[in-house]
């Protein structure tokens, strides 16, 4: 069991994810905002973030800089969930720090395959990114 972080705005996509994740047998911690999100990850020690691209005031490119520029969190994998995913926004979210990306509508089995990977990336022992 891996302690996933997942920063949703949406309440209905935040249960879709969350019970997507829990049901692959994850412990799960959820924010609303950025800043929420931030706090958490700070507070408590994750093996991954879940983090929407598109939320209120912070959004989640920028929340995925300042996770990278905190020593406590600069090596936490970030997977992205973004609304549409169009041509260049993939470079665009790698380069903000993230490690991979799945789009909206969300195809299940294609998101916990890229979760497996991120965790499996986060593995100690495995070569630095
Ligand atoms: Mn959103």
């Amino acid at each position: 069991m891996k302690k996933i972080l997942l920063v949703e705005d949406n309440a209905a996509n935040r249960k879709l994810l969350g019970d997507c994740l829990r049901r692959a047998g994850h412990e799960l911690r959820e924010a609303s905002t950025a800043d929420e999100g931030i706090a958490l990850a700070l507070a408590e020690t994750f093996d991954l973030v879940v983090m929407d691209i598109q939320l209120p005031g912070t959004d989640g490119l920028t929340a995925t800089r300042l996770l990278r520029a905190n020593d406590k969190t600069r090596g936490l994998p970030v997977l992205a969930v973004t609304a549409h995913a169009m041509r260049g926004d993939g470079k665009r979210i790698l380069e903000a720090g993230c490690d991979g990306y799945v789009a909206k509508p969300i195809a299940y089995k294609e998101f916990l395959a890229e979760v497996s990977r991120l965790l499996a990336a986060g593995e100690p022992g495995q070569a630095e990114k």
